[in-house]
């Protein structure tokens, strides 16, 4: 083995620079404290805890390119997780079971190009849904949860958030979320909209409507439009959880994966569930664990309140 050239010894400085960073623990308290709020909401309204999985022959088609990773096992293909949205509208076939939430790790191996400060690579997120639920019903909850979780911060995190210098004035919630749909925020701010609105906000508000992936579901009454939404952090730190209300029928799940190009055959199986009417109404969300912790302590970079490197377009040793 030979010696570390100049520029690796420099990386290494740099990966344990981050896992020694001051701050760190600190951050890391915060977001324990995210978990622990989260896991307790949940708990006494005891929604179903489903633990993640981590590889599947299905997963989120998401809105966008990444770079594709498949494993074999045993003659089959299986791609890493990259939200366990079927798997949430699968678990619902248990007819006991009307709502769960997964605290999921999940792989989205983004190009280069998003080495912007809101992509990791590998994240974790806290994932939910609900049988028969419709869009205002999860928008309460998000709602609901999120106070929970600033409150509980609040209260359990001051010594950490003074030492961090960001005081607590971001958390505290002054009425409902405002909820704006794409057009009218585009209207406003032109293309770069949501970054444009996060900036102007002092509290976090919904953004709906965006034409996205096969399952968000379209609104019927009002084609072209769509039933989804999304958090947005405010004080431009973006957004930070997504959702919708689902498409369950076998025409409408046939349709939008039509409109979408998707690859019908890697499906089949949940066609053919869709086709039997065991894909159910449901609606659902998503929020980021270290986006909702950068927000929090209000650190420049989501790779902040990491220890070990997942942004998009550098060198990773560990
Ligand atoms: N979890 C999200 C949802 O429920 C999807 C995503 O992971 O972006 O829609
Ligand atoms: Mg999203």
């Amino acid at each position: 083995m030979g010696e570390l050239i100049k520029e690796e010894k420099e990386i290494l400085e740099r990966a344990v620079a981050k896992i020694k960073n001051k701050k760190i623990k600190d951050i890391l308290f915060v977001q324990q404290s995210v978990l622990k709020a989260v896991d307790e909401f949940m708990y006494k309204r005891r929604i179903t805890r489903v633990l993640p999985l981590m590889m599947s022959p299905i997963t989120d088609t998401l809105n966008h390119s990444v770079e594709e990773c498949e494993l074999n096992y045993s003659n089959q293909k299986f791609n890493v997780m990259k939200s366990m949205i079927f798997h949430k509208q699968l678990t619902m076939l248990n007819p006991d079971i009307d709502s769960l939430y997964i605290v999921s790790p999940n792989i989205r191996l983004e190009l280069a190009t998003r080495g912007d400060s809101r992509h990791l690579f590998e994240f974790t997120q806290v994932d939910f849904e609900f049988k028969e639920a419709t869009m205002e019903d999860v928008l309460k909850f998000i709602e609901e949860i999120i106070t929970y979780i600033f409150e509980f911060v609040r209260e359990n995190c001051i010594e950490e958030l003074t030492r961090l210098e960001v005081g607590t004035d971001h958390l505290i919630l002054t009425g409902p979320f405002k909820k704006y749909s794409t057009e009218e925020l585009q209207e406003k701010y032109g293309d770069d909209f949501e970054a444009e609105a996060s900036k102007a906000a002092l509290e976090p508000f919904f953004l709906t409507n965006h034409k996205r992936e096969f399952y968000d579901a379209e609104d019927l009454d009002n084609l072209g439009t769509y039933r989804n939404y999304d958090l947005i952090w405010p004080l431009g730190f973006g957004e930070g959880l997504s959702g919708g209300e689902r498409e369950f029928t076998l025409d409408r799940i046939l349709l939008r994966m039509r409109e979408l190009a998707t690859d019908e055959n890697a499906f089949r199986y949940y066609i053919e569930l869709a086709k039997q009417g065991e894909i159910f109404k449901t609606a659902g969300a998503g929020f980021g664990v270290e986006r909702i912790t950068r927000f929090i302590t209000q650190q420049s970079e989501v790779s902040d309140v990491t220890l070990f490197c997942r942004k998009p377009g550098e060198k990773y040793i560990f």
